[in-house]
């Protein structure tokens, strides 16, 4: 640049040396010094004709040939204007082999933008949607109109996906997830896990119907169990049959849980849902388990702490009921004698809650999170003496998803455990 610059003084220097000679000898020196800067005001003009018109023509080819600064100018620009060519080429090579990655892809991918309009979309999300380029800029609810999506779109709360019967063929079943990013824009990410759903139907109903087959050969095997045992009159009989009946009872309760469990998992929840007093329902839980806990000579309590008007829930009194048996009922069984069991019931702002506490054996913190897995055991030998069937959590967890409320578990070692159910307050 300084080249150039120095180049440049040496020109106007020799215009002016050329001018001022002129001038002098013509006796017409101040004429001749503004003819010189005239001529050099040209020279510029010039330079910048060519300048622009170079940059019209906005060609690949090289610049004008020019000397001084305005060689470097012109070179500057080429190099700048190479370099932005270079960017641009790179840019959009990466969004063709985006594009590229994006039309290989099976599932589907929308770009939504702030407002919920559909910005972009891949091949796979035009089949399985039926999107079609005129349908850019439409609200993603036009398309997806299931009141599932609509809610969960609106809701916003996309730490799940959500699975729905296709909008364009019912016998396939699409998984939606949603990702916010940038400015409030959201991409939808759509997977067909149709296989997957007709694999857990096939389970659900695999075990609906074992359960169902087994509970009436059972029932038959029960009734003369009981009747061997109460006419036997040989001693030697005796154990055997009790070990028989206990077996027995035992397979009864598996199977009607995995009943219970099945009919939670295959029903729609929300049917038969009535208001439901609170209280009521967990003084009629705890004096059906006073019986085993007064065996036990356990403390039982309930404390009822909400606000002085009834806690009415809209939900099936069944289900409520056969959750929270399931947690009194394992307070005592894994509390030993002599122990305390404790059910609260109090609220803030938000959320009721119903609390079961024990100060029974506790559990690790590793086996937590997996408890309300079936046939999660934290220990075998304290499941096979007290005659669990390995399926009460599961249930409880079914039953509060059902009503949109969740379960908390704390626990320590050795100090007991609190089985807390946290449900949205009633409107
Ligand atoms: P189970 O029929 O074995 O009781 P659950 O699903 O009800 O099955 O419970 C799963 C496991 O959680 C139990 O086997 C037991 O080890 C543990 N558990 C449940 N409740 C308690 C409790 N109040 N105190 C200690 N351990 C518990």
């Amino acid at each position: 640049m300084l080249k150039g610059f120095s180049a440049e003084l040496q020109r106007i220097l020799i215009i002016l040396a050329i001018c001022s000679l002129i001038g002098f000898f013509s006796d017409n020196y101040a004429l001749w010094m503004l003819i010189g800067c005239a001529i050099y005001i040209l020279m510029m003009l010039w330079q910048m004709r060519r300048l622009n018109q170079w940059l019209l023509r906005q060609e690949t080819d090289h610049p004008p040939e020019a000397s001084g600064i305005w060689g470097q100018i012109f070179d500057n620009i080429y190099q700048l204007q190479r370099d932005q060519r270079g960017e641009k080429d790179n840019l959009q090579a990466v969004i063709n082999r985006i594009q590229e990655i994006s039309s290989a892809l099976k599932d589907g991918l929308i770009i939504l933008d702030a407002r919920g309009h559909l910005d972009f979309w891949n091949p796979a999300a035009h089949r399985m949607l039926a999107l079609h380029t005129k349908d850019q800029g439409q609200s993603v609810i036009n398309f997806i109109r299931h009141p599932k999506f609509v809610s969960y779109f609106e809701e916003g709360n996309f730490e799940e996906p959500l699975e729905l019967p296709s909008p364009r063929f019912p016998s396939k079943h699409l998984q939606f997830q949603i990702t916010p990013f940038g400015k409030q824009e959201r991409l939808i990410v759509v997977r067909d896990v149709t296989q997957l759903h007709n694999l857990e139907k096939m389970r659900q109903d695999f075990v609906a119907n074992v359960s169902h087959e087994l509970r009436t050969p059972l029932t038959v095997i029960n009734g003369y169990v009981e009747t061997l045992a109460d006419n036997n009159s040989t001693p030697s009989w005796d154990k055997p049959l009790q070990q028989m009946q206990q077996q027995a009872k035992r397979m009864s309760l598996l199977i009607n849980d995995l009943l219970v469990l099945s009919k939670l998992e295959t029903t729609e929840a929300g049917h038969n849902h009535k208001p439901i007093n609170i209280e009521q329902l967990l003084t009629i839980v705890k004096s059906e388990a006073e019986v085993l806990s007064k065996d036990k000579e356990q403390q039982l309590t309930l404390i009822c702490n909400n606000t002085t008007k009834p806690l009415l829930l809209l939900g099936n009194e069944k289900e409520l009921h056969s959750a929270f048996s399931n947690l009194v009922i394992n307070a005592i069984k894994y509390t030993p004698n002599e122990g305390k069991v404790s059910v609260l019931l109090w609220q803030d702002q938000k959320h009721f809650y119903v609390s079961v506490s024990d100060n029974g054996p506790g559990i690790e913190a590793m086996h937590i999170p997996r408890l309300t897995e079936r046939f999660y055991r934290v220990d075998a030998s304290r499941n096979s003496s007290t005659g669990g069937t390995g399926l009460g959590l599961a249930i409880v967890k079914h039953v509060l998803m059902r009503h949109e409320a969740e379960l908390k578990i704390t626990s320590e070692p050795g100090k007991g455990s609190m089985f807390i159910c946290v449900f949205p307050l009633p409107h």
